[in-house]
């Protein structure tokens, strides 16, 4: 099959990974990106060890591992700082990292040839012709290939085109994100979220000195971000513990970032003919899991191995859509579920949230598949008794 072209729209997390993936698979890559430039914004983010494995698999890992920071653990707190759950992730075969956004888009992008990456694209409509796609973009500019990938996030023009339209659901909450340096007595490693009542305060050491931090506000409709000026999160945050004030405190006001949790229903079916959708584009889920980004890349490199084997475009998008199918439709259900546990705001029923999470076990988090798992894990299985994600 490496004579066939693939272009893919949108060079996020997804649409890079994918085309490294396809390229080492032997595809002719074209990246087609409606920016004049790779996302320089952004804050911090964890890569868990799915994510990680991704990387490890394309031969990644060291250049994303030198620019960020591994985890050993991760801590789920109450707002006073008591520790609630231990997630310990040294043992892990594979790190968890977390890392700025714009750094690891850095080293995906130089995994790429120049001339695989087109910016200043925006994908206008495509058609399906002969068994090949035609695309055509705002800049007037056509393109004919064998297949299409979309990876053009969470608002995917591509998604539109092959499935029911219809926006991505506000799950009630909103994100607010910012960096700031390590603050004295800060335990590298260990990052950490601790939850109070409809809000929640998380930690990430991302290297370079730098710690992202984030904070979610419950919010019966969408906010706006001049709703919440900086001195409204201080004043929320103003009696967890340290050093969560401080790092507010410690971040402008311009660089704090927000977003809404949004995300969609778990579809059975995103592909269409020669053309299908990775990452936000085909199940975009809360960031709760920080598994967003871990399963983009999961995506990218689960189509790729499909489409090496299989003899035509169209059977290999099929069998990708099998192979990812449970996996992403669980990983929003959880994701969602935990946000909403997340938020809760009644004082008792926040009280006995907490009072379960101190004895369940940490490793909880690990099961990202399925019942089976979430039931080993609470028999106390070693980690190795695990299935990891099927990455063909
Ligand atoms: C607050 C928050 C925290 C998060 N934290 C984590 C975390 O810790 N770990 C994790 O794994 N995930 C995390 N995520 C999720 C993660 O950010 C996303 O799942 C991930 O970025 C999705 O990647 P993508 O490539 O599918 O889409 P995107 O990153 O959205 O990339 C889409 C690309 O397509 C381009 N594009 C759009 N339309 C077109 C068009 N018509 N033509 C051409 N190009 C186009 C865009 O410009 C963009 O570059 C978080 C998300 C949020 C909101």
């Amino acid at each position: 099959m490496s004579d066939k072209t693939i272009a893919i729209i949108g060079a996020g997390i997804g649409g890079l990974t994918a085309g490294v993936a396809l390229r080492q698979a032997g595809f002719d890559v074209k990246i087609f990106e409606k920016a004049g430039q790779l996302r320089e914004a952004g804050a911090g983010m964890s890569l868990w060890p799915n994510g990680t494995g991704v990387l490890r698999q394309l031969g990644l890992l060291a250049a994303v591992a030198s620019q960020g920071q591994s985890g050993t653990h991760f801590l789920v707190r109450s707002q006073t700082g008591e520790v609630l759950m231990e997630i310990g992730t040294a043992e892990a075969e594979m790190p968890t990292i977390c890392v700025h956004r714009a750094h690891l888009l850095r080293v995906l992008g130089d995994a790429l040839p120049l001339e695989c990456l087109a910016l200043e694209h925006e994908l206008a409509d495509m058609q399906f012709a002969g068994g090949k796609v035609q695309l055509k973009f705002t800049n007037g500019e056509h393109l004919i290939c064998d297949g299409v990938v979309g990876a053009d996030g969470i608002h995917s023009r591509m998604r539109c085109r092959l499935m029911r339209p219809g926006k991505p659901m506000y799950r009630g909450y909103a994100i607010f994100r910012g960096i700031a340096d390590v603050p004295e007595n800060f335990s590298i490693g260990h990052n950490s979220e601790s939850w109070g009542e409809g809000s929640r305060f998380g930690t990430l050491a991302i290297g370079d000195n730098k710690v992202c931090w984030y904070a979610t506000v419950n919010s019966a409709i969408p906010p706006q971000h001049t709703d919440w000026p900086k001195e409204r999160l201080e004043h929320l945050f103003s009696r967890w513990h340290n050093p969560i004030p401080e790092l507010i405190a410690a971040t402008a006001p311009s660089a704090i970032m927000m977003n809404i949790a949004c995300d969609r229903q778990p579809a059975r079916s995103w592909s269409h003919g020669p053309a299908t959708l990775i990452g936000d584009a085909s199940h975009a889920l809360t960031p709760n899991l920080g598994q967003g980004a871990c399963m983009a890349m999961e995506d990218a490199l689960v189509l790729a191995n499909c489409l090496r084997r299989r003899q035509s475009v169209v059977a290999g998008f099929r069998l990708y859509e099998a192979k990812r199918y449970q996996r992403v439709r669980n990983a929003i259900w959880r994701s969602r579920w935990l946000g909403q546990v997340g938020q809760w705001e009644n004082r008792a029923v926040v009280v006995a949230r907490n009072a379960v999470t101190r004895v369940l076990p940490g490793r909880i988090f690990e099961c990202h598949s399925s019942f089976a798992q979430l039931m080993t894990v609470l028999a106390g299985q070693p980690a190795s008794s695990l299935p990891q994600p099927e990455l063909l």
